[in-house]
């Protein structure tokens, strides 16, 4: 039997963890990944110490160069090779070589799409200047630390306080350099906490020398050698700088599979089955350009995170290359845990915050305690802030969310169980959670913001009662 040719495109995280399951589950199929930069498996999550300088080097983060991918995982990489077109009917893709500035075309039996997400880039005048830096991929990551390296920098402007925001500008600090923050919602990471958990890392943050300003860029001042001088804001302010870090989050990069008429879903990522098929049958997708099942909601959103590309590809990849052997794999959602830590401070969330949870029309409870990491006379004990939510009637977990020094971050990785098997709070009462001196305090600040909300669910059902 003729061996089917199964194409990647895209070739980061979500790409190469589709090459190379392929490659394992039709160990006679001809692989081939597809991506259009020069790099391929890379962890762009370590972008910010690398432009610290706390990394050596771009290569460092490169878990695997082409050849080495090819001879360890048995797909074929073509790097600097970018995908225009697909034509879905004759499968094919039209594939450009940006080195030779030549194409042609490929045929496919199946196609895993990979392609990404891509910066969020403001709309205004300047943006495109030789010294205002998207983070995103590694090409990117190398140019801004080249350019730090070699220019007398002082002051950097990052326009957005997601999670890269703060950890570029903690980035930014490490390496003496004055970092400003500008974020026109309320506070930091306020897409990722909930107003007084983020007050509490905002407060680290500008307590680490970072000015946070509650201002939108609007201009970016060019000066007579090209390069952005001043950041011009809402307020009319003018904010003088030597580069500006554009960290507004990303979209997903859907432009290839739209124009094959492949169909995005609710969040305006690309849809697909729970063996993350695409409407066209021959096409499957995978990573930062789908959208995925949240389990607490049943909603569709899209969570561009390591874990969601890996956990995708494998299924994707699976489900493409077993040619009807076996049986399908199924991707089983998300909760939507992740974690961020900057300045010796860290925060970890599983589920839905309350906001969003009033959002999904769930009436809900929150309690927010503050408890010891450790046991309470041990040196290494810090304050750990705990919020937890959960439904009303059915005393359901919805979600959590910790913020601390010391041992909030993995703390959250205990909720992601509980948020999938649909626990209450009488469960997580119950929980048997370690107790010892330098690593956990008898009663764990989990089981107390437990104990609270039960009392607190109680009040609210007996006033409803009454
Ligand atoms: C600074 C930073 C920090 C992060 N930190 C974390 C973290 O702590 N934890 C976490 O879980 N996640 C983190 N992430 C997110 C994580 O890196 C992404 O979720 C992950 O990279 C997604 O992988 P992907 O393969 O789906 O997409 P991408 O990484 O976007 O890769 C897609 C690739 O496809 C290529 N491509 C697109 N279109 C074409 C085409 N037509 N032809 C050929 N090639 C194409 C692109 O060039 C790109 O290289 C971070 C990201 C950044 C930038």
């Amino acid at each position: 039997m003729k061996s089917q040719e199964i194409l990647v495109v895209g070739g980061v995280a979500a790409g190469t963890a589709a090459a190379a399951e392929a490659a394992r589950t039709d160990p006679d199929a001809n692989v081939t990944l597809y991506e259009q930069g020069a790099h391929i498996s890379y962890g762009a999550c370590e972008i910010p110490p690398l432009v610290a300088g706390d990394i050596q080097s771009a290569a460092d983060l490169v878990n695997l160069r082409p050849r080495e991918f090819e001879r360890e995982k048995g797909a074929i990489v073509r790097t600097e090779h970018r995908v225009e077109s697909i034509d879905t009917d004759r499968r094919r893709l039209f594939v450009r070589d940006l080195r030779a500035d030549s194409a042609e075309r490929v045929r496919f039996d199946k196609l895993i799409l990979a392609t990404g997400a891509i910066p969020r880039m403001p709309d205004a005048p300047g943006v495109d200047s030789e010294n205002v830096f998207p983070i995103r991929t590694l090409s990117e990551a190398d140019a801004l630390r080249t350019f730090l390296d070699r220019n007398p920098v002082r002051h950097v402007v990052i326009v957005g306080g997601g999670y890269i925001g703060v950890e570029m500008a903690e980035a930014i600090v490490n390496r003496g350099i004055r970092a400003t923050i500008l974020e026109p919602q309320e506070g930091i990471l306020n897409q990722y906490l909930s107003p007084p958990m983020r007050l509490i890392m905002q407060r680290a943050v500008e307590e680490a020398g970072v000015t946070v300003r509650k201002e939108f860029a609007e201009r970016f001042d060019v000066g007579s050698d090209g390069r952005v001088v001043s950041v011009g804001t809402d307020r009319g302010e003018k904010i003088g700088c030597q580069a500006v870090l554009i960290c507004m989050g990303v979209v997903p990069n859907t432009e290839l599979a739209q124009s094959a008429g492949i169909r995005l879903g609710q969040s305006g990522a690309v849809a697909t089955d729970d063996g993350m098929r695409t409407n066209i049958p021959t096409i499957w997708a995978c990573g930062d350009v789908i959208e995925v099942r949240r389990v607490v909601d049943d909603r569709m959103i899209h969570l561009p995170l390591s874990p969601v590309g890996f956990r995708t590809a494998r299924v994707a990849a699976y489900n493409a290359a077993r040619g009807g052997k076996g049986s399908p794999r199924h991707f089983g959602g998300v909760t939507g845990a992740s974690a961020v830590r900057v300045f010796g401070i860290e925060a970890g969330v599983a589920g839905l915050r309350e906001w969003e949870a009033t959002e999904a029309g769930i009436d809900c409870a929150s309690v927010m305690i503050t408890h010891s990491s450790r046991s309470g006379s041990h040196p290494d004990a810090e304050k750990l802030t705990v919020s937890l939510v959960a439904e009303r009637g059915s005393r359901r977990l919805l979600g959590g969310e910790l913020v601390g020094k010391d041992g909030a971050a993995l703390r959250a990785n205990i909720l992601v169980p509980l948020l999938r098997e649909r626990a209450t709070i009488g469960d997580i009462q119950e929980l048997e959670l370690v107790y010892n001196p330098p690593v956990a305090p008898p009663r764990d600040a989990l089981l107390i913001a437990a104990s609270v909300l039960a009392r607190e669910l109680e009040k609210k059902n007996g006033r409803n009662r009454g």
